[in-house]
């Protein structure tokens, strides 16, 4: 009964929750923000394993904390000089470095002159292979106008989808950079990144929209030029969203908001860092560094915590911008970003583990076996999932595991519940065949004489009262040869019922044997219980019974009453007693009490 109670509630707490969670969107942003969660664990247990290995081609020069004390001391308050950086530049372009990026933005500064911003320009027409950022935004018009960029940093794009590709985001202003670095290069790109709603970096876009036009993260233009696609300007988003660079050069799977999915390559400072105050030292000549930069991927960006570029990414709390952006450049180079299995894989398989969890609880008698096995079943799913993200089938697969297995975890308390409830019918009918008489629904002799022995021991213990009527019908031998034996049977069911209706719910009314009756009467002396039986026999007397051929007639019975105690306390004294009374009954008469 408790059972009962507490899976009945279990079940109404769950409905509720679904219920009150499908109404207000939060149950499902509650299962995605759960999935984007396994989703880090995941990327954390893969990059800790030490299974992805990232390109050591790639290299951050870093802004580190002590490069910005070094430069506070040196140079003046941030930003650095420009002319620094070209000198920088100059110094690594000896070595034939494969590409220099900047990850840092050069605006219009009244910091800066227009001698130093000069020699910097100076670079990116000296050398081909220079690249720096520049950020698209929403700040309002009055705090600046939007200004036009160049057509030349615009990408063409082909929309094959079908759909206005009003999810790829658009931005409505532009922080622009010198217009000098503009006109010298088309070495320009966004890093322009994308959070989740709880505020991990998960995603990056590979171009947003403004003004019309499409424009590439800068990443997407390094990436591209390592693998030698630099020319490669065309794309296109196929029917299924996915976007392809003409020539079917590459895939991306893009997400259905424009964004891929970064996939990792361990904690913040796994790209190697060169400090930048060594790089400054160098260029100077001021001190040697033994590092060469030949056909390296050189990515400045800041790293120190007081220049604000820090994201929280899935495998790190605290993640420098720079090594977003070259794990960004990784993925494209490795053609490693996550792809989302499609819904309908997902699907499938919550319904594959909802099945093999029902298969469990139904065929699996104990419950505590049932539910390992289903465990295990779960942890190998969740493991299927992992090596899937892994790359087990070539490409890096997200499959979800929060809603399959919640549904499974959800059809697994359902079959339980189930089967406990079929169990108990099936026990409660189980029960009611061994106890009942199948012809008048009264309790059987073997139940009769079970409760005679139960009740007597309790009389005995608790010295209360317990009586016993012992009923025959009337010339019933008669009856059957003049109206036939369903006629006698219609009258035995009639009777049963009539003795039942007449008595306490906690008087046991049972088939004695043949055309006999008993019933036990706790708590019920003998005076009380001669009371019923004369009640009984004149009820019975007076009522008409309906036979099988639709006729009516009257019997009569005669009953012997008898008592704990005083006729005996053993069960058979008691019932022995009562049958002597009935004898006597029927020799005074019958259609009476004795
Ligand atoms: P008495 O007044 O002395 O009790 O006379 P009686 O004819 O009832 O005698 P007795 O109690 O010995 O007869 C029992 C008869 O009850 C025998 C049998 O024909 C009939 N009987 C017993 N069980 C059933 C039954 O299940 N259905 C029907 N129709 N008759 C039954
Ligand atoms: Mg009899
Ligand atoms: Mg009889």
């Amino acid at each position: 009964m408790l059972k009962k109670i507490l899976y009945t509630l279990w079940i109404c707490i769950f409905a509720v929750l679904v219920v009150l969670g499908l109404k207000n969107g939060s149950f499902i942003t509650f299962i995605n923000s759960m999935e984007a969660r396994t989703f880090d664990i995941r990327q954390k247990i893969l990059v800790n394993s030490g299974e992805r290995k990232h390109n050591k081609d790639i290299v951050i020069v870093a802004i580190d904390d002590a490069s910005y004390e070094y430069i506070l001391d040196k140079y003046g308050e941030w930003p650095l000089r420009r002319d620094v950086y070209a000198k920088i530049v100059d110094y690594i372009e000896a070595q034939s470095p494969k590409i220099i990026a900047f990850d840092l933005m050069f605006v219009k500064s009244m910091k800066s002159s227009s001698s130093q911003d000069e020699e910097l320009v100076n670079v990116f027409k000296k050398y081909a292979n220079v690249y720096t950022a520049m950020n698209i935004d929403d700040q309002p018009q009055d705090v600046r106008k939007s200004v036009a960029l160049p057509d030349k940093l615009a990408i063409n794009l082909e929309n094959n989808s079908g759909r206005e590709l009003v999810d790829y985001l658009e931005y409505s202003n532009c922080r622009v950079i010198l217009q000098e670095i503009l006109d010298a290069t088309s070495n320009i790109g966004l890093i322009n990144v994308s959070r989740s709603d709880d505020g991990v970096l998960r995603k990056m876009p590979l171009f947003l929209r403004y003004q019309g036009k499409y424009y590439p993260q800068l990443g997407l233009k390094v990436g591209l030029d390592y693998l030698g696609l630099s020319k490669e300007n065309n794309y296109s988003v196929a029917k299924d969203g996915k976007v392809y660079l003409e020539n079917g050069k590459r895939v991306f799977y893009a997400d259905s908001d424009g964004g891929v999915i970064l996939n990792w390559y361990g904690p913040a400072g796994t790209f190697e860092n060169i400090p930048i105050y060594k790089l400054i030292k160098a260029a100077n000549g001021e001190e040697n560094l033994n590092y060469d930069f030949r056909n390296k991927v050189v990515y400045f960006g800041a790293t120190a915590a007081s220049l604000f570029d820090i994201k929280t990414v899935p495998v790190d709390k605290v993640y420098p911008g720079v090594e977003v952006q070259t794990t960004y450049v990784n993925n494209i180079i490795d053609d490693s970003f996550i792809h989302k299995c499609p819904e309908w894989v997902n699907i499938i398989s919550g319904l594959l583990l909802a099945v093999l969890t029902v298969l469990c609880v139904v065929y699996i008698s104990s419950l505590p076996v049932a539910a390992g096995s289903c465990v295990t079943i779960y942890a190998l799913y969740i493991m299927f999932a992992y090596e899937m993200m892994a790359g087990l089938f070539g490409s890096y697969l997200w499959i979800k595991i929060v809603a399959p297995l919640f549904f499974a975890i959800f059809m697994f308390i359902a079959a339980v519940i189930v089967k406990y409830l079929i169990k108990s019918r099936d026990f409660d009918y189980q029960y009611k065949l061994a106890t009942t008489d199948g012809l008048t629904e009264l309790y059987n002799h073997r139940y009769f004489q079970e409760q005679m022995q139960q009740l007597t021991s309790h009389a005995s213990r608790y010295n209360v009262p317990l009586s016993l009527i012992i009923i025959d019908i009337d010339y019933f031998k008669k009856f059957n040869d003049t109206y036939g034996h369903q006629s006698g049977d219609a009258v035995l069911r009639q009777v049963a019922l009539e003795l039942k209706k007449n008595v306490r719910a906690s008087d046991i009314v049972c088939r004695y044997g043949g055309e006999e009756m008993s019933i036990i009467l706790p708590n019920t002396g003998y005076e009380e219980a001669v009371a019923i039986a004369n009640k009984l026999c004149k009820i019975i007397s007076s009522k008409k019974c309906k036979l099988s051929n639709n006729r009516e007639s009257n019997v009569t019975i005669s009953l012997g009453v008898s008592s704990f105690g005083a006729d005996g306390v053993e069960p058979a004294q008691v019932i022995e007693a009562a049958d002597k009374r009935l004898y006597n009954a029927k020799e005074n008469g019958r259609n009476r009490v004795n």
